[in-house]
């Protein structure tokens, strides 16, 4: 039962995309358990080993022409992923990193050979994608990164360290965001491609403890002169690394929004069913005048929000969706998703604070949307740029 009356859109209604999105909820019934996940939480890591089996599976790669060993699907395949994956409560998970965010570098800018060499591996699960841009003193502001790719030989050497890199214990194949022109700004940015099973002088630090999305491996890294071939820079041409950045956000912000608004709803059907069965001075609590009123507002709030991701979404799929409309999507929507989920756990009383109930995981999963992904205050500048254009 659906707690939204948002009917999916026209776009989303195949037959091909019924039966896809049957085999992904088959897949994560039959390989992502509770207890499995459980312990992936428990282990602050999704194991390894489920990266093959998805894989395996076809859950990887999705939208990545056959050519390349992917499905040949396009974005409407990637969203099915994602949604499944907070849907079957397995945030940590990093599908949508590996199949919205990185695997499309390669796709969009990679070179004929580094297509042929990368992307079959990255749809089979044999490599398990990440992207390092963040640093230890360097966030929002990308342009003042410190990692350094400087030529040497037939190559670069990256020098410098990352730190809150999704993926980062698990992943062996990391987009590193690196200056190969230190003298400039993001004109001296490029993206280099680490094959860590490939490379001497990298290192995996720290499994951040994070107070939610308990099994994502959210890591340091660092790179101590690390060589890799004059290949694995992406697109093989240097300073181009924030255009490809930035010709990417689109999809990534949408994904986070997708997401954001599932969660939504989830948070909605959760306190709905709390409060029907929870009795308070003889009366369900759902029969107060103000829990009716909250979940309306809830339920107005997530209607919105998931109109509005579906919109953004038929931009996108047409080659319409620009920078500032999905800053709009990312920024509402993630602020809209966790003020449903606060209210939601407010109306769960004190069993809303205790992990047992999905509200209380919402609500830790929830918060880091607010942030990644280029944070809601970024958000906002960028869409103060368009006001009296
Ligand atoms: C769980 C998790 C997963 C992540 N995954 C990845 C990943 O896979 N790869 C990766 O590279 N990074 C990742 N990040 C990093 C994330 O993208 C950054 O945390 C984010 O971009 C913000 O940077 P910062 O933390 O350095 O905050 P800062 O940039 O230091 O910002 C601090 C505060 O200042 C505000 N602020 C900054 N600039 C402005 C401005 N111009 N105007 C107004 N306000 C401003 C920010 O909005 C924020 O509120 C992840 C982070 C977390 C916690």
């Amino acid at each position: 039962m659906s707690t939204l009356n948002v009917p999916k859109p026209d776009f989303m209604q195949d037959e091909e995309l019924a039966i896809f999105e049957n085999s992904v909820i088959r897949f994560f019934d039959e390989h992502a358990p509770p207890e499995r996940v459980q312990r992936w939480r428990d282990d602050g890591q999704v194991e390894r080993e489920f990266w093959t089996e998805a894989g395996q599976a076809g859950l990887l790669g999705v939208s990545v022409p056959e050519e390349y060993g992917g499905a040949g699907g396009d974005f409407r395949h990637d969203v099915i992923v994602l949604e499944q994956v907070v849907r079957k409560d397995i945030s940590g998970f990093g599908a949508s990193l590996h199949n919205c965010i990185v695997t499309p570098y390669v796709v969009a800018h990679g070179t004929e050979e580094q297509k042929q060499r990368w992307l079959p591996r990255l749809c089979n699960g044999e490599l398990v994608a990440a992207v390092a841009m963040s640093e230890p003193g360097a966030g929002s502001d990308r342009q003042s990164i410190r990692t350094t790719a400087l030529k040497d030989g037939n190559g670069y050497r990256i020098n410098g360290s990352k730190t809150f890199i999704s993926s980062g214990q698990n992943a062996d194949f990391i987009v590193v965001v690196a200056k190969t022109d230190p003298s400039q700004g993001a004109r001296g940015v490029s993206l280099l491609v680490v094959e860590t099973r490939e490379v001497e002088g990298f290192r995996r630090g720290r499994k951040l403890d994070k107070i939610g999305q308990d099994a994502a491996d959210t890591s340091e890294l660092f790179f101590d002169d690390v060589w890799v071939p004059a290949e694995n820079l992406l697109g093989m041409e240097e300073g181009l690394g924030f255009r490809q950045l930035m010709a990417e956000l689109p999809r990534e912000r949408l994904a986070i929004a997708l997401q954001s608004a599932t969660r939504a709803e989830m948070a909605l059907a959760a306190t709905i069913e709390y409060t029907t069965e929870r009795k308070a001075f003889g009366q369900r609590v759902i029969d107060f005048q103000n829990s009716q009123f909250k979940l309306a507002e809830m339920k107005t709030q997530a209607t919105i929000a998931k109109v509005f991701a579906y919109h953004c979404l038929d931009l996108l799929l047409k080659g319409q969706l620009d920078t500032a409309t999905v800053s709009m999507a990312k920024y509402w929507i993630t602020d809209t998703e966790n003020k449903i989920i606060d209210e939601g756990l407010q109306l769960h009383g004190g069993y809303g604070y205790i992990n047992d109930y999905p509200i209380a995981r919402l609500y830790r999963d929830a918060r880091i949307t607010r942030i990644y992904g280029g944070s809601n205050e970024i958000m906002k500048v960028i869409i103060a740029r368009t006001l009296g254009q």
